[in-house]
């Protein structure tokens, strides 16, 4: 076994401040290029979310901070240092919870935690971590026994027995009930609140725009956008829709709505017509009719959700390659 580089650890970033840097991350395997052109920041303290659809290089992306795989090129710093340069000093910093990470068949939770344990100078004690993840009732209870959730559980209790400063989980609630997801988003919630910084790869719109203070979505392995959900759903705004009942015997086309300059579309719906345009078009078409003397029967608005701009975003970028 080599020896680990142990140059000096640089002292810990505060609060807020970036501790991963990654600058034009690019990575192939032979002639596949997973990532092209990957740039982000994560700052101290808050869950940061990296989503795209299968195949976009979440993956490797995060296995290159945890220096699982090597980069073929750009720059990537975490807590201050090159991951290839300071494996030693990131082993014991950062946890990472691998996508379908297969532990031993006769192994139970508890033994598996007091081995991982064993690797780090001041770990979490394996029993509050069996409390916290709601596994004490199974704790000697063989891994091949264990349903897909408690699994699961176990596998984000490894990746926090080492208390690190940054955990990596990657398709945290995959395989999941809707109730055991609930609660993984609580623990998560709970684990950053101590200050760890976590890195969220998913590919679950509504876990993300729950969970992430920041998230960049990847699509082929390029950056299609960054921000917090807000700034993501918002940067749609000046393009709204909403659905439209009219009366009956009345056409959008007979009251001279799809003339308005607010209106781009309008579509026919389940029951009536989706009516799209800029920011001003619900009160637009809404005043066109009531001048001539038209009631609708419904309006319905509906705010844009990370999923709609995920699904723009992607088709975009395809669109684009
Ligand atoms: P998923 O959501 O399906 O896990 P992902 O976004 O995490 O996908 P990656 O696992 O990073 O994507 O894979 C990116 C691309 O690189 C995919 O096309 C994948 O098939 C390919 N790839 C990943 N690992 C390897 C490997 N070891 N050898 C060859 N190709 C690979």
């Amino acid at each position: 076994m080599t020896t680990p580089t142990t140059a000096p650890a640089p002292p810990a970033p505060e609060t807020g401040t970036p501790v991963i840097r990654v600058q034009h991350l690019r990575k192939a395997y032979r002639d596949k290029v997973a990532v092209r052109d990957v740039s982000f920041e994560v700052r101290r303290g808050e869950i940061f979310g990296i989503l795209g659809a299968n195949g976009a290089g979440k993956t490797t992306t995060v296995e290159i901070l945890a220096n699982l795989r090597r980069a073929d090129g750009g720059q990537v710093e975490v807590l201050g240092v090159d991951p290839r340069r300071h494996p030693a000093y990131l082993k014991e910093r950062l946890g990472i919870q691998l996508q379908e990470s297969t532990l031993q068949g006769q192994i139970t939770p508890r033994e598996a935690l007091r081995l991982y344990a064993a690797f780090y100078p001041e770990p979490e004690d394996p029993e509050v971590l069996l409390r916290l993840l709601g596994l004490a009732v199974k704790a000697d209870t063989p891994f091949d026994d264990l349903s897909g959730g408690q699994k699961q559980r176990l596998s984000i209790a490894l990746a926090l027995v080492g208390r690190p400063e940054i955990a990596i989980l990657d398709e945290l609630t995959t395989g999941l009930d809707p109730q055991a997801r609930r609660e993984t988003w609580g623990l998560i919630e709970q684990v950053r609140d101590q200050g760890v910084t976590i890195i969220l790869v998913t590919h679950f719109m509504d876990e993300a725009e729950r969970l992430c203070d920041r998230l960049m979505v990847i699509a082929d392995g390029v950056v299609a956008a960054q921000g917090s959900p807000a700034e993501l759903t918002g940067a749609a705004e000046g393009a709204r829709s909403f659905r439209i009942a009219l009366p009956d015997g009345h056409h959008p086309d007979r009251l001279g709505l799809p003339v308005l300059p607010e209106v781009t579309s309008i579509e026919p719906a389940q029951r009536g017509w989706t009516i799209s345009g800029t920011d001003a078009v619900l009160p637009a078409v809404v005043l066109a009719l009531s001048e001539q003397g038209v009631i609708p029967d419904e309006v319905q608005t509906r705010a844009r959700s990370l999923e709609d701009v995920f699904v723009d975003l992607v088709t975009t970028t395809q669109e684009a390659s």
